[in-house]
Protein backbone atom coordinates (compact mmCIF):
# COMPACT_ATOMS: atom_id res chain seq x y z
CA UNK A 1 0.00 0.00 0.00
CA UNK A 2 1.35 3.39 -0.75
CA UNK A 3 -0.02 7.14 -0.86
CA UNK A 4 0.62 10.28 -3.54
CA UNK A 5 -0.08 13.03 -4.00
CA UNK A 6 -0.73 15.28 -7.03
CA UNK A 7 -1.92 19.02 -8.23
CA UNK A 8 -5.36 19.08 -9.37
CA UNK A 9 -3.86 19.37 -13.23
CA UNK A 10 -1.44 16.68 -12.29
CA UNK A 11 -4.47 14.48 -11.31
CA UNK A 12 -5.73 15.70 -14.49
CA UNK A 13 -3.29 13.90 -16.53
CA UNK A 14 -3.83 10.70 -14.25
CA UNK A 15 -7.33 10.57 -14.34
CA UNK A 16 -6.59 10.69 -18.74
CA UNK A 17 -4.17 8.46 -18.68
CA UNK A 18 -6.46 6.14 -16.55
CA UNK A 19 -9.70 6.78 -19.00
CA UNK A 20 -7.75 5.57 -21.67
CA UNK A 21 -7.40 2.13 -20.05
CA UNK A 22 -10.98 1.49 -18.37
CA UNK A 23 -14.36 3.25 -18.15
CA UNK A 24 -14.78 6.02 -15.41
CA UNK A 25 -17.92 6.30 -13.62
CA UNK A 26 -18.78 8.73 -10.53
CA UNK A 27 -21.19 10.99 -9.94
CA UNK A 28 -22.04 13.17 -12.82
CA UNK A 29 -23.97 16.89 -12.88
CA UNK A 30 -26.83 17.33 -15.64
CA UNK A 31 -27.80 20.63 -16.03
CA UNK A 32 -31.33 21.33 -15.85
CA UNK A 33 -32.70 17.84 -15.59
CA UNK A 34 -33.41 17.94 -11.80
CA UNK A 35 -37.03 17.21 -10.36
CA UNK A 36 -37.84 20.84 -10.00
CA UNK A 37 -37.51 23.61 -12.18
CA UNK A 38 -34.22 25.01 -12.78
CA UNK A 39 -32.55 22.25 -10.52
CA UNK A 40 -29.33 19.47 -11.94
CA UNK A 41 -29.70 15.89 -11.58
CA UNK A 42 -26.39 14.30 -10.59
CA UNK A 43 -26.95 10.60 -11.19
CA UNK A 44 -23.93 8.57 -12.23
CA UNK A 45 -22.87 8.31 -15.39
CA UNK A 46 -19.13 7.80 -17.50
CA UNK A 47 -16.98 10.50 -16.96
CA UNK A 48 -14.71 12.25 -20.06
CA UNK A 49 -12.85 14.36 -17.70
CA UNK A 50 -11.80 15.13 -14.14
CA UNK A 51 -13.91 17.95 -14.67
CA UNK A 52 -17.10 15.96 -14.90
CA UNK A 53 -16.89 14.52 -11.37
CA UNK A 54 -18.99 16.15 -9.09
CA UNK A 55 -18.05 15.82 -5.35
CA UNK A 56 -20.50 18.39 -3.92
CA UNK A 57 -23.57 16.73 -4.06
CA UNK A 58 -24.67 13.73 -3.02
CA UNK A 59 -26.26 11.54 -6.42
CA UNK A 60 -29.57 10.91 -6.68
CA UNK A 61 -29.39 7.40 -7.86
CA UNK A 62 -26.95 4.81 -6.22
CA UNK A 63 -24.10 3.91 -8.70
CA UNK A 64 -25.87 0.05 -8.09
CA UNK A 65 -26.78 0.16 -12.45
CA UNK A 66 -23.29 -0.60 -13.05
CA UNK A 67 -24.03 -4.01 -11.84
CA UNK A 68 -27.71 -4.38 -11.45
CA UNK A 69 -29.29 -2.34 -14.44
CA UNK A 70 -32.75 -0.93 -14.22
CA UNK A 71 -33.60 -3.18 -17.20
CA UNK A 72 -31.63 -5.63 -19.39
CA UNK A 73 -32.07 -8.57 -21.45
CA UNK A 74 -31.01 -11.90 -19.91
CA UNK A 75 -31.46 -13.80 -22.73
CA UNK A 76 -32.62 -14.48 -26.19
CA UNK A 77 -34.70 -17.27 -27.37
CA UNK A 78 -36.65 -19.08 -29.92
CA UNK A 79 -38.83 -22.24 -29.99
CA UNK A 80 -34.98 -24.65 -29.69
CA UNK A 81 -32.58 -22.72 -27.94
CA UNK A 82 -31.72 -19.56 -26.00
CA UNK A 83 -28.41 -17.24 -26.16
CA UNK A 84 -27.19 -15.58 -22.94
CA UNK A 85 -27.52 -11.37 -23.96
CA UNK A 86 -23.74 -10.40 -24.72
CA UNK A 87 -22.70 -7.68 -22.22
CA UNK A 88 -22.92 -4.23 -23.42
CA UNK A 89 -18.86 -3.68 -23.23
CA UNK A 90 -15.62 -5.33 -21.59
CA UNK A 91 -13.27 -4.50 -19.83
CA UNK A 92 -12.56 -2.85 -16.08
CA UNK A 93 -15.34 -0.22 -14.59
CA UNK A 94 -13.32 2.39 -11.83
CA UNK A 95 -16.24 4.17 -10.14
CA UNK A 96 -15.92 6.83 -7.82
CA UNK A 97 -18.06 6.30 -5.15
CA UNK A 98 -18.26 6.94 -1.54
CA UNK A 99 -17.54 4.43 1.85
CA UNK A 100 -21.87 3.99 2.32
CA UNK A 101 -22.04 3.08 -1.42
CA UNK A 102 -19.19 0.64 -1.57
CA UNK A 103 -21.18 -1.06 1.51
CA UNK A 104 -24.02 -1.12 -0.83
CA UNK A 105 -22.20 -2.92 -2.83
CA UNK A 106 -21.58 -5.60 0.02
CA UNK A 107 -24.94 -6.30 -0.01
CA UNK A 108 -25.73 -6.40 -3.57
CA UNK A 109 -23.32 -9.16 -3.11
CA UNK A 110 -25.14 -11.21 -0.11
CA UNK A 111 -28.35 -10.59 -2.23
CA UNK A 112 -26.55 -11.51 -5.67
CA UNK A 113 -23.86 -13.95 -4.78
CA UNK A 114 -24.72 -15.35 -1.26
CA UNK A 115 -28.05 -15.86 -0.93
CA UNK A 116 -29.31 -18.89 -0.86
CA UNK A 117 -26.54 -20.58 -1.86
CA UNK A 118 -26.90 -19.70 -6.17
CA UNK A 119 -24.64 -16.95 -7.68
CA UNK A 120 -26.47 -15.00 -10.31
CA UNK A 121 -24.52 -15.06 -13.13
CA UNK A 122 -25.76 -11.45 -15.06
CA UNK A 123 -24.74 -9.93 -12.13
CA UNK A 124 -22.04 -11.14 -11.69
CA UNK A 125 -20.26 -10.36 -14.73
CA UNK A 126 -20.97 -7.01 -14.59
CA UNK A 127 -19.96 -7.12 -10.97
CA UNK A 128 -16.63 -8.41 -11.39
CA UNK A 129 -15.62 -5.77 -14.00
CA UNK A 130 -16.15 -2.73 -11.24
CA UNK A 131 -12.87 -1.36 -9.19
CA UNK A 132 -13.74 0.83 -6.67
CA UNK A 133 -12.14 4.13 -6.17
CA UNK A 134 -13.12 5.46 -2.97
CA UNK A 135 -14.36 9.22 -2.28
CA UNK A 136 -13.12 9.95 1.57
CA UNK A 137 -15.99 11.37 3.20
CA UNK A 138 -15.54 13.42 6.16
CA UNK A 139 -18.04 15.49 6.56
CA UNK A 140 -21.94 13.97 5.50
CA UNK A 141 -25.03 15.40 3.06
CA UNK A 142 -28.32 16.27 4.77
CA UNK A 143 -30.14 13.12 5.07
CA UNK A 144 -26.95 11.27 5.76
CA UNK A 145 -27.45 8.70 8.08
CA UNK A 146 -24.03 6.20 7.56
CA UNK A 147 -22.83 5.87 11.21
CA UNK A 148 -26.09 4.95 12.86
CA UNK A 149 -26.20 2.14 10.08
CA UNK A 150 -22.02 1.61 10.46
CA UNK A 151 -21.52 1.93 6.99
CA UNK A 152 -19.66 5.24 7.73
CA UNK A 153 -16.29 3.36 7.35
CA UNK A 154 -14.99 1.09 4.13
CA UNK A 155 -12.13 -1.04 3.35
CA UNK A 156 -13.02 -2.33 0.23
CA UNK A 157 -11.43 -0.17 -2.84
CA UNK A 158 -8.69 -0.17 -4.78
CA UNK A 159 -7.71 3.23 -3.83
CA UNK A 160 -8.98 5.82 -1.90
CA UNK A 161 -9.02 9.78 -2.82
CA UNK A 162 -9.27 13.12 -1.46
CA UNK A 163 -9.82 16.26 -2.95
CA UNK A 164 -9.11 19.13 -1.23
CA UNK A 165 -8.26 22.44 -2.86
CA UNK A 166 -5.88 22.43 -5.74
CA UNK A 167 -4.74 18.98 -4.36
CA UNK A 168 -5.55 15.48 -4.53
CA UNK A 169 -4.19 12.72 -2.48
CA UNK A 170 -4.19 9.13 -3.25
CA UNK A 171 -4.03 5.68 -1.36
CA UNK A 172 -3.24 2.72 -3.43
CA UNK A 173 -4.40 -0.33 -2.47
CA UNK A 174 -4.89 -2.55 -5.02
CA UNK A 175 -1.00 -3.53 -6.92
CA UNK A 176 -2.86 -3.13 -10.25
CA UNK A 177 -2.75 0.12 -9.95
CA UNK A 178 0.08 1.02 -8.91
CA UNK A 179 2.18 2.17 -11.92
CA UNK A 180 -1.49 4.14 -12.34
CA UNK A 181 0.26 6.70 -9.35
CA UNK A 182 3.20 6.02 -8.99
CA UNK A 183 4.48 9.36 -10.50
CA UNK A 184 2.81 11.36 -7.59
CA UNK A 185 4.87 12.87 -5.05
CA UNK A 186 5.28 10.32 -1.91
CA UNK A 187 2.64 11.02 0.82
CA UNK A 188 1.34 9.62 4.29
CA UNK A 189 -2.35 9.96 3.31
CA UNK A 190 -5.06 7.71 4.50
CA UNK A 191 -8.83 8.37 4.43
CA UNK A 192 -10.82 9.71 7.07
CA UNK A 193 -14.17 9.03 7.79
CA UNK A 194 -17.14 10.66 8.72
CA UNK A 195 -17.68 10.55 12.86
CA UNK A 196 -21.19 11.79 13.40
CA UNK A 197 -24.14 12.80 10.88
CA UNK A 198 -26.18 15.39 11.83
CA UNK A 199 -29.32 12.47 11.60
CA UNK A 200 -29.10 9.73 14.06
CA UNK A 201 -31.25 6.98 14.04
CA UNK A 202 -31.69 4.53 17.01
CA UNK A 203 -31.31 0.76 14.90
CA UNK A 204 -33.54 -1.28 17.02
CA UNK A 205 -31.30 -4.74 18.09
CA UNK A 206 -33.83 -7.27 18.82
CA UNK A 207 -33.14 -11.30 18.03
CA UNK A 208 -36.94 -11.43 17.53
CA UNK A 209 -39.22 -8.68 16.11
CA UNK A 210 -43.03 -9.24 18.54
CA UNK A 211 -45.92 -9.80 16.76
CA UNK A 212 -47.46 -6.46 18.18
CA UNK A 213 -45.07 -4.63 15.99
CA UNK A 214 -46.64 -6.02 12.76
CA UNK A 215 -50.23 -4.87 13.92
CA UNK A 216 -48.48 -1.49 15.32
CA UNK A 217 -50.81 1.53 14.38
CA UNK A 218 -47.47 3.67 13.55
CA UNK A 219 -47.62 1.85 9.59
CA UNK A 220 -51.56 3.11 9.18
CA UNK A 221 -50.60 6.44 8.38
CA UNK A 222 -48.35 5.63 5.46
CA UNK A 223 -51.55 4.44 3.87
CA UNK A 224 -52.49 7.53 3.36
CA UNK A 225 -49.35 9.43 2.87
CA UNK A 226 -47.35 6.88 0.64
CA UNK A 227 -48.27 7.24 -3.16
CA UNK A 228 -46.64 3.99 -3.87
CA UNK A 229 -44.13 5.90 -6.61
CA UNK A 230 -41.28 3.59 -5.65
CA UNK A 231 -38.98 6.22 -5.73
CA UNK A 232 -37.10 5.22 -2.46
CA UNK A 233 -36.77 1.67 -4.19
CA UNK A 234 -35.34 2.61 -6.97
CA UNK A 235 -32.72 5.19 -5.52
CA UNK A 236 -31.56 2.91 -2.48
CA UNK A 237 -28.13 1.16 -3.46
CA UNK A 238 -29.17 -1.93 -1.28
CA UNK A 239 -32.76 -2.34 -3.28
CA UNK A 240 -32.63 -5.74 -5.25
CA UNK A 241 -36.05 -6.42 -6.40
CA UNK A 242 -36.94 -7.00 -9.73
CA UNK A 243 -39.99 -8.85 -12.11
CA UNK A 244 -38.85 -10.76 -15.02
CA UNK A 245 -40.54 -9.90 -18.36
CA UNK A 246 -40.52 -12.05 -22.13
CA UNK A 247 -40.56 -9.98 -24.80
CA UNK A 248 -42.42 -11.89 -28.43
CA UNK A 249 -41.10 -10.81 -31.47
CA UNK A 250 -43.85 -11.99 -33.28
CA UNK A 251 -47.81 -13.82 -32.71
CA UNK A 252 -46.22 -17.47 -32.31
CA UNK A 253 -44.70 -16.51 -28.46
CA UNK A 254 -41.69 -19.00 -29.57
CA UNK A 255 -38.96 -16.21 -30.37
CA UNK A 256 -38.16 -13.25 -28.23
CA UNK A 257 -35.67 -12.29 -25.03
CA UNK A 258 -36.28 -12.23 -21.42
CA UNK A 259 -35.87 -8.85 -19.29
CA UNK A 260 -35.08 -8.04 -16.01
CA UNK A 261 -36.46 -4.57 -15.17
CA UNK A 262 -36.67 -3.23 -11.64
CA UNK A 263 -39.43 -3.52 -9.27
CA UNK A 264 -39.94 -2.40 -5.58
CA UNK A 265 -42.27 -3.54 -2.59
CA UNK A 266 -44.25 -0.04 -2.67
CA UNK A 267 -45.10 -0.30 -5.69
CA UNK A 268 -48.87 -1.71 -6.99
CA UNK A 269 -48.63 -4.84 -8.33
CA UNK A 270 -45.75 -6.02 -6.81
CA UNK A 271 -47.69 -9.28 -4.56
CA UNK A 272 -49.72 -9.58 -7.00
CA UNK A 273 -50.09 -13.51 -8.09
CA UNK A 274 -52.21 -15.86 -10.30
CA UNK A 275 -55.63 -15.57 -10.09
CA UNK A 276 -55.40 -11.58 -9.48
CA UNK A 277 -54.60 -12.09 -5.70
CA UNK A 278 -52.10 -9.71 -4.01
CA UNK A 279 -50.91 -9.18 -0.63
CA UNK A 280 -49.67 -6.04 1.46
CA UNK A 281 -52.56 -3.97 -0.89
CA UNK A 282 -52.48 -0.65 1.77
CA UNK A 283 -49.30 1.33 1.74
CA UNK A 284 -48.29 1.06 4.98
CA UNK A 285 -48.05 -2.90 4.96
CA UNK A 286 -45.19 -2.00 2.40
CA UNK A 287 -43.81 0.22 4.20
CA UNK A 288 -43.82 -2.10 7.25
CA UNK A 289 -42.18 -5.21 4.71
CA UNK A 290 -39.36 -2.88 3.70
CA UNK A 291 -38.23 -1.29 7.15
CA UNK A 292 -38.10 -4.88 8.58
CA UNK A 293 -35.93 -5.91 5.45
CA UNK A 294 -34.05 -3.41 5.74
CA UNK A 295 -33.11 -3.25 9.50
CA UNK A 296 -34.30 -6.38 11.06
CA UNK A 297 -35.16 -9.69 8.46
CA UNK A 298 -32.07 -8.86 6.49
CA UNK A 299 -29.52 -8.92 9.64
CA UNK A 300 -31.12 -12.40 10.57
CA UNK A 301 -29.68 -13.57 7.75
CA UNK A 302 -26.08 -12.05 6.90
CA UNK A 303 -25.67 -10.80 10.38
CA UNK A 304 -25.58 -6.50 9.68
CA UNK A 305 -27.60 -4.39 8.52
CA UNK A 306 -29.12 -4.32 4.76
CA UNK A 307 -29.93 -0.29 5.28
CA UNK A 308 -26.01 1.93 4.86
CA UNK A 309 -27.90 5.53 5.94
CA UNK A 310 -27.37 6.64 2.19
CA UNK A 311 -30.13 8.80 3.13
CA UNK A 312 -31.43 8.81 -0.62
CA UNK A 313 -34.88 7.87 0.12
CA UNK A 314 -35.24 10.86 2.49
CA UNK A 315 -33.83 12.90 -0.28
CA UNK A 316 -36.17 11.65 -2.83
CA UNK A 317 -39.27 11.07 -1.32
CA UNK A 318 -42.16 13.45 -2.91
CA UNK A 319 -44.17 13.09 0.23
CA UNK A 320 -41.60 13.62 2.36
CA UNK A 321 -41.71 10.74 4.10
CA UNK A 322 -38.28 10.37 5.76
CA UNK A 323 -37.15 6.22 6.62
CA UNK A 324 -34.43 7.64 8.95
CA UNK A 325 -37.91 8.63 11.65
CA UNK A 326 -39.65 5.62 10.54
CA UNK A 327 -36.36 3.61 11.74
CA UNK A 328 -36.48 5.64 15.26
CA UNK A 329 -40.33 5.08 15.38
CA UNK A 330 -39.64 1.30 15.59
CA UNK A 331 -37.34 1.98 18.55
CA UNK A 332 -39.70 3.80 20.13
CA UNK A 333 -42.45 1.44 19.18
CA UNK A 334 -40.89 -1.58 20.22
CA UNK A 335 -39.53 0.07 23.83
CA UNK A 336 -43.20 0.78 24.06
CA UNK A 337 -44.60 -2.98 23.48
CA UNK A 338 -41.58 -4.63 25.35
CA UNK A 339 -42.25 -2.28 28.35
CA UNK A 340 -38.68 -0.83 28.67
S1 LIG B 1 -33.18 2.38 2.74
FE1 LIG B 1 -32.76 4.55 2.30
S2 LIG B 1 -31.00 5.09 3.59
FE2 LIG B 1 -31.13 2.84 3.56
S3 LIG B 1 -29.72 2.21 1.89
FE3 LIG B 1 -31.80 2.43 0.98
S4 LIG B 1 -31.92 4.54 0.21
FE4 LIG B 1 -30.14 4.42 1.59
S1 LIG C 1 -40.74 7.53 -2.24
FE1 LIG C 1 -42.16 8.06 -0.57
S2 LIG C 1 -44.20 8.15 -1.53
FE2 LIG C 1 -42.83 7.09 -2.98
S3 LIG C 1 -43.12 4.89 -2.48
FE3 LIG C 1 -41.36 5.61 -1.26
S4 LIG C 1 -42.23 6.20 0.72
FE4 LIG C 1 -43.94 6.07 -0.74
Amino acid sequence: MSSYEFTREEFSRVFDGLRARCSLYGPKRFPGRGRFTNTDLVKYAQLNGLEELELEEKSYMSPKSLAFPADETLFYFTGQEFAEAPQDGEGEIVVFLRPCDINGFRRLDAMFLENGGTRDPYYQRRRERLRFFMIECTESFDNCFCVSMKSNTADDYSAALRFSGDSVLVEVKDDEFEGVFSAGRPSGFKPEFVRENRKRVDVPDVDEMPPEMFAHPMWDEYDQRCIACGRCNTSCVTCTCFSTRDLFYSDSRLSGERRRVWDGCHLDGFTEMAGGASYREKKGERMRFKTFHKIYDFRKRFGYDMCVGCGRCDDVCPEYISFAECINRVSAALKEVEGR
